[in-house]
């Protein structure tokens, strides 16, 4: 973009200024959150439009606001003072929302818009937007063994229908802001996150966290049957929830990066069928495995080419699938026997 020759500099945010998160109820803000917390961040600000008793998690002498962020006032409410401002706020979930609620997915693009121009005119230094790899033409991922996909294979566009076509126009809503404004915005396209504190069931969960609970279930019913989505040959990466909040610092806080799509995932791919694997050697259990080829399915193989990220930030998601899974795994075992227990779990 034209002003990208700003020093490539890595900065040091200040840490009083204050921190807005949006979308801090759910899984991946909820982790931020914490994690600004946990580096000596004195002022964060986190926004949500779900009440608050339902919010994923709850980080001491944080500011919490139930807003709905789609509307305009609110968002310049959310701003007010803001120092750097981190979208995470969507109507989202796995392939079971999102292939079926297209209008919803689309209709993030009011929180974007919102949040972008208050954070402007709030004289924001820094705005983060979480991107999706959604956001890449689909036609180059019909195969399993999909070449893993570089930041330039969003064009020409044929993004995933609604989810995907939100994710990329936002982008470039977040690219002329500076362009035009001279904001500094960020964008990162996550390849599919996972671990303690996300959705693990109600519709909205993805397959690491359905997986596990499937697992779980059949452990406790004794019925050791689990049915997979599609026919378990397509391909994914994984990335754990530690490594997507790190990168998220990282891409906010590098002057290369300024309105410069970046792709943060996982490279170790592995395919559903893999993934169950993993999750049976976990859970110590073999299960009879039916297939169901009427479920979402979304497209055969997905991977993050990590190329760029490596060259900029000299760094990359290296959390292994089997660690950060049994890690998940066990959170998910927890919930499960609190639910059962007649306690209050996240989903
Ligand atoms: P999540 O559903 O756990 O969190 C999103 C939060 O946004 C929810 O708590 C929801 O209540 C909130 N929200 C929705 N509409 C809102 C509104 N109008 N105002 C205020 N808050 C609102 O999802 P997540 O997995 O934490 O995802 C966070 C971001 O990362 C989203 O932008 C998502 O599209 C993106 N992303 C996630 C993944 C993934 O694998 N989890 C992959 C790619 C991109």
């Amino acid at each position: 973009m034209a002003r990208q020759s700003a020093a490539k500099k890595k900065v040091e945010p200040d840490k009083n200024g204050l921190i807005v998160v949006g979308g801090a109820g759910g899984f991946i803000a909820g982790a931020l959150v914490r994690y600004f917390h946990d580096r000596g961040f004195t002022r964060i600000r986190a926004v949500d439009k779900k009440p608050l008793p339902e919010w994923y998690q709850h980080v001491p002498g944080v500011e919490s606001l139930c807003l709905d962020l789609s509307e305009q006032e609110n968002c310049e409410r959310a701003c007010e003072g803001a120092y750097e401002v981190y979208n995470l706020a969507a109507d989202m979930g796995g392939m079971g929302f999102i292939e079926r609620f297209r209008i919803e997915c689309l209709r993030s693009v009011l929180i974007n818009t919102h949040l972008i121009e208050a954070a402007n005119r709030a004289g924001a230094q820094r705005y983060f937007y979480s991107s999706s790899a959604c956001a890449y033409n689909t036609e180059l991922q019909k195969d399993p063994k999909v070449r893993a996909l570089k930041e330039s294979d969003a064009y020409p566009a044929m993004a995933e229908r609604g989810y995907g076509w939100e994710k990329l126009f936002s982008e470039m809503v977040c690219q002329e802001y500076w362009a035009e404004r001279g904001m500094k915005t960020f964008i990162a396209r996550f390849h599919n996150v996972y671990g303690p504190h996300g959705t693990w069931d109600g519709g909205r969960e993805k397959a690491p966290a359905a997986i596990s609970r499937k697992v779980i279930e059949a452990k406790d019913t004794g019925n050791h049957t689990i049915t997979i989505w599609g026919d378990g040959t397509p391909t994914r990466s994984f990335m754990y929830i530690d490594d997507c909040v790190k990168g998220i610092d990282m891409i906010a806080h590098c002057e290369e990066l300024i309105a410069t799509p970046i792709n943060l995932g996982s490279s170790e791919l592995v395919s559903i069928n893999e993934l169950v694997d993993i999750v049976e050697t976990i859970g110590r259990i073999k299960l009879k495995r039916e297939y169901d080829p009427t479920a979402p399915r979304g497209v055969a193989g997905r991977n993050s080419d990590n190329t760029m990220i490596q060259s900029i930030l000299h760094w990359e998601p290296r959390t292994s699938l089997r660690k950060g899974m049994a890690k998940t795994y066990a959170w998910i075992a927890e919930q499960y026997a609190d639910r059962k227990a007649g306690k209050r779990t996240v989903s």
